[in-house]
């Protein structure tokens, strides 16, 4: 790390910990909890300020998805910023970046989507879903279909919305969530609820739940199904390939809304630009956001199916809803060049063919390891398992004890050996690597995490 300065990285860290508080931090510890500074990102590398060189196999937060350091999305945005700095898109004004952006995203979203509403993040996005289809069950004359549906476990944002769609008790606990109207059932989960089923049937079992509980409630009270294709940050839950198809047929059959949150899954991480191509269903609503820019600026959105459209362009009324940054210019070019880049480096048909089923492949094969069970996700998505004893089938593992720390130990061995994993509770390390990994580095990451682990337990 010749070229990185040396930094006064304990004195750094203080000035940190006394003045910042951080997202998802426990802020009585704050003053023990001293945070790793990133000082540069390149490709599919970060440093820290005492040097230290890892593979960010979290892709920043699950959004780097062409990686870092790239000049042609610097070079767009210092020339828009000079051009045009900001305008908004409120009161019939436009900009030329907004007509661009959405042009392009109608043009690489599936077929149902001729339009799109610009956010700032997937959170925003999400309360933005809330808004947009309860109005459209109003404007339908249908204004008793007010809930939504979603699951438990879910990761929705952090907006009250989104935290409400969201299925984290420990989220609802603060600010007295979740909003009313919103209800959640079970996940997708094989390892949760697969005992003694084979995975299809238990994909069938899943998608029941929602049919169940639209009985419950009365199709004619319910707005709308949300869901991320892959569950990610509630632990990489990659659904039975029999789920999504029949979560289709039962909003089909109650008329009931579909909503992809594809904040995660969209923009190539399952090999496809949106995550519900790969996994074969149809929604009438995405949301997108990371991705979209590979973080390099942020901006998100919201795409919305003709079916919706139309019925609001005919019935008529203002939707007063919007927010400032709603399609920011500087956002809107960062996205147009990350997605050309995608584009040009045929990035999504790699991960689709190629590095994606090679990652899978190691993914896998990690689960020889002594300590790893329950190993596996889809395109550039994973995660694995830590385990105190194997049995002959994952519901046969025995999990450590929460004393033994063991994911805690094994993140931090992984890192120390110089690639980044995210801890989930339940000592699952999660994997959400930039598109641009190439095999030479998928084979160095899992190395790497092979070494970490090999010093944990
Ligand atoms: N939806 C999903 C699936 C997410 O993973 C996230 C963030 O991780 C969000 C929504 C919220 O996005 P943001 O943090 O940009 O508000």
């Amino acid at each position: 790390m010749s070229n990185i300065e040396q930094l006064p990285t304990t004195k750094l860290q203080h000035q940190d910990a006394n003045a910042h508080l951080h997202p998802f931090a426990d802020y009585r510890l704050k003053q023990q909890q001293i945070s790793q500074i990133i000082v540069k990102g390149d490709g599919v590398y970060v440093w820290d300020s005492e040097g230290h060189c890892m593979i960010d196999a979290m892709a920043g937060l699950w959004c780097t998805n062409v990686g870092y350091g790239r000049k042609s999305i610097a070079d767009a945005v210092h020339k828009q910023m000079l051009q045009l700095s900001f305008y908004n898109t409120f009161f019939h004004t436009t900009h030329l970046p907004a007509i661009e952006l959405a042009t392009k995203l109608v043009e690489i979203s599936p077929a149902q989507f001729n339009h799109v509403f610009f956010v700032g993040s997937g959170s925003e996005g999400n309360d933005t879903i809330v808004r947009l289809v309860r109005h459209y069950w109003n404007q339908k004359e249908q204004p008793g279909r007010q809930i939504i549906i979603s699951r438990q476990n879910a990761y929705h944002g952090s907006t009250m919305a989104g935290a409400s769609l969201g299925g984290w008790p420990s989220m609802h606990k603060q600010g007295g969530l979740p909003i009313p109207g919103i209800v959640h059932i079970g996940q997708p989960s094989y390892l949760e609820g697969g005992q003694g089923k084979s995975v299809e049937e238990f994909g069938l079992e899943a998608a029941s739940w929602l049919e169940n509980k639209i009985r419950e409630l009365g199709p004619e009270n319910v707005a709308a199904f949300i869901g991320e294709p892959v569950q990610g940050a509630g632990g990489v839950i990659v659904p039975p390939s029999t789920y999504w198809p029949e979560i289709q047929r039962i909003c089909d059959k109650y008329g009931i809304l579909l909503v992809a949150d594809e904040v995660i899954c969209g923009f190539g991480r399952l090999g496809t630009w949106f995550g519900c191509e790969a996994l074969g269903f149809r929604p009438d609503l995405i949301t997108f956001a990371k991705g979209v820019t590979s973080g390099y600026v942020p901006l998100g959105g919201v795409l919305v199916a003709d079916r919706i459209v139309d019925t609001l362009a005919e019935t008529g009324g203002e939707f007063n809803h919007g927010f400032t940054y709603s399609g920011h210019p500087i956002g809107c070019v960062a996205a147009l060049e990350n997605i050309r880049i995608l584009e040009q480096e045929n990035i999504l048909n790699q991960v689709k063919n190629e590095t994606g089923p090679y990652f899978q492949q190691k993914l896998t094969a990690l689960n020889a390891h002594p300590l790893v069970g329950n190993s596996g996700g889809i395109g550039f998505l994973g995660g694995f398992n830590l385990y105190k004893h194997k049995g002959s089938t994952v519901h046969d593992h025995i999990p450590f004890s929460t004393s033994d720390n063991a994911g805690n130990l094994a993140r931090a061995n992984i890192l120390a050996s110089g690639v980044i994993v995210r801890l989930m509770p339940g000592d699952r390390l999660l994997m959400s690597p930039p598109l641009t990994l190439t095999r030479k580095e998928i084979d160095d990451t899992f190395n790497k995490i092979t070494q970490g682990l090999d010093k944990t337990y």
